[in-house]
């Protein structure tokens, strides 16, 4: 409204005139079909070998440059529209996933909290795999900590609810925001995704090896299962490998990559 814009700073008025651009580029974007996957390594320690990948959007921008997921998540977030990309890139992940799925491939989705939250989302979920042929055992959506935190009884609903259906679930970014082992204890959850800044010292620091290693150690106890994201050096990959972790993902295994490349990747 115009007398709303009146009354703000210039300032304020330039950040609310880019978030209105941003969420409309986004949504026509979405309209049109253009949104872009791009795909991103995640290998299996024991092995080296390729065991899933993790979908991440990018869209092109105005300019013709791309434009990353960090520019345009949370304006959708804020203007509570981010189920509309969400269902976009559920449909786009499976459909791309289905010709990896003979190499058995998973594919790993995020899941932003309002969207995990949604009433409906569970049933999207099954709508968009019932509408493909791509097996439930083989998607992995990631919730990251906030997802968890709130309503205790709604979230194991819901996350039962898609372990029933045979999809696994990945807490993304753990470590980060509030959560803790305590709470994750009694969430049906698959697989921790250790934040990055989980490597930072490892090659030098004995005390930060050791919070690796026990973090390793606590999710294995719990049945879970670990990738550690952000391995950028051989020496950190090294020192995983002692680790025990079960999954490396970073850009010493690779870049996030269009899907041709990963096709190449699987011969
Ligand atoms: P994330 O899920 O934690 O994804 C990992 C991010 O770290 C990606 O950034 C990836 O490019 C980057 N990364 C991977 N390896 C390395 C590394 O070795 N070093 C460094 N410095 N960075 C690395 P990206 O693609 O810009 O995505 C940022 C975040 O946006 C994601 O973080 C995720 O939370 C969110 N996001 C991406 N795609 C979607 C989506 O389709 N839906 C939703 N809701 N969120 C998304
Ligand atoms: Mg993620
Ligand atoms: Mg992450
Ligand atoms: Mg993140």
């Amino acid at each position: 409204h115009r007398d709303t814009v009146r009354f703000c700073t210039p300032d304020v008025r330039r950040r609310m005139m880019h978030r209105w651009d941003m969420e409309r580029l986004v949504l026509d974007r979405i309209r049109e079909g253009r949104i872009h996957l791009f795909y991103q390594p995640i290998v299996r320690v024991a092995s080296g070998m390729l065991a899933g990948v993790e979908a991440l959007s990018r869209l092109l921008g105005e300019d013709g440059g791309l434009v990353l997921p960090d520019e345009f998540v949370p304006i959708l977030e804020e203007g509570k529209v981010i189920h509309l990309l969400g269902r976009k890139v559920l449909a786009l992940a499976v459909l791309q996933g289905e010709l990896w799925k003979v190499r058995g491939l998973f594919v790993s989705v995020n899941i932003s909290p309002q969207e995990f939250l949604h009433p409906e989302f569970v049933d999207v979920v099954r709508e968009v795999l019932d509408a493909s042929g791509f097996p439930p055992e083989l998607l992995m959506l990631e919730v990251t900590e906030s997802s968890l935190v709130g309503d205790v009884d709604r979230t194991v609903q819901v996350l039962s609810a898609l372990r029933d259906e045979g999809i696994r679930v990945a807490v993304d970014d753990f470590g980060t925001g509030y959560s803790s082992f305590a709470s994750l204890k009694r969430m049906p959850v698959d697989v921790i995704k250790l934040d990055r800044r989980f490597l930072h010292g490892v090659e030098e620091s004995e005390r930060d090896r050791a919070i690796l290693e026990g973090m390793t150690h606590m999710a294995h106890g719990l049945g879970l299962e670990v990738v550690v994201e952000g391995v950028e050096r051989e020496a950190q990959l090294e020192i995983l490998r002692e680790s025990g972790c079960d999954y490396v993902q970073g850009f010493l295994l690779g870049h996030p990559m269009r899907d041709v490349a990963i096709s190449h990747l699987v011969g």
